[in-house]
């Protein structure tokens, strides 16, 4: 086989089985499987992977760095792919995501949402999809969160700031499962907890029914827990080499 054939054929059996692992955790949980969006998280990997996952049906693609992201989106914007944006997100960055991006998961400040606002207003592109992107390490003590994420007391009001800026649509809560604090080792613990925030959130905003939750190695905790969007990268596309 080509190259590009064998690559096809490994990221076909990697889908069908993560697509298996996704309907099993979804029967296990007495959800159906349409409950449940699928993300690939196509990362650090070239645009020709999203090309073939694209052929395979793949239409929702998550990416977390506006370097990497920009171009890939780019060369691929004859795909009718949704793109997601999944990484802490600087203000300066802004501009440059919002040409691809059509949803935004990590929203986690004020100032974010003042940027996103101003910036969606002064561009022709629709509406941006966001999400808030909550930090489930817990105990102060642990510092501030270093992957992002706005603290569970501050949701709320960052719930209110984003549903009333012009150009901004909250689409619900997204989290990570915490490698430290209270939540170390027990994702499921940590997606039981963002989906009672989500409750409170979808409580004042019924529009907001998004719970992003759960990776390669969590999915099945994450759907247990009552996600609606998995984001699975590795998986699918193989191990990724170490950022530098
Ligand atoms: C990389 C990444 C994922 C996917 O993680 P895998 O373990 O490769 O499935 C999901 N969510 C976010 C925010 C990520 O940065």
């Amino acid at each position: 086989m080509t190259e590009p054939q064998s690559r096809l054929a490994e990221l076909t059996a990697n889908l069908a089985a993560v697509e298996r692992r996704v309907a099993e955790a979804c029967a296990a949980a007495g959800r159906a499987r349409d409950e449940v969006t699928l993300i690939v998280v196509t990362k650090t990997y070239p645009a020709s992977d999203v090309r073939l996952l694209s052929s395979l049906g793949v239409r929702q693609v998550a990416e977390n760095r506006d370097q990497d992201a920009g171009p890939k989106a780019l060369e691929c914007r004859d795909l009718p792919l949704v793109w997601h944006f999944v990484g802490q997100l600087q203000t300066n960055k802004v501009r440059s995501v919002l040409k691809y991006a059509d949803m935004v998961h990590s929203v986690d400040r004020i100032r974010l949402v003042d940027a996103l606002s101003a910036e969606v207003q002064k561009s022709e592109r629709p509406e941006l999809g966001c999400l808030i992107q909550v930090a489930l390490e817990g105990d102060p003590e642990s510092g501030p969160a270093h992957r992002g994420g706005a603290r569970p007391e501050q949701v709320l009001q960052l719930a209110d700031a984003l549903a009333g800026a012009p150009g901004l649509r909250l689409d619900g809560v997204m989290a990570v499962a915490p490698l430290r604090g209270r939540y170390a080792g027990d994702p499921a613990g940590a997606f039981a907890r963002l989906v009672e925030i989500a409750s409170l959130v979808h409580r004042q905003h019924p529009a907001a029914t998004m719970v992003s939750a759960g990776m390669s190695g969590d999915l099945e905790q994450a759907i247990a827990a009552g996600a609606t969007h998995v984001r699975v990268g590795t998986a699918v596309l193989g191990v990724r080499p170490p950022l530098g």
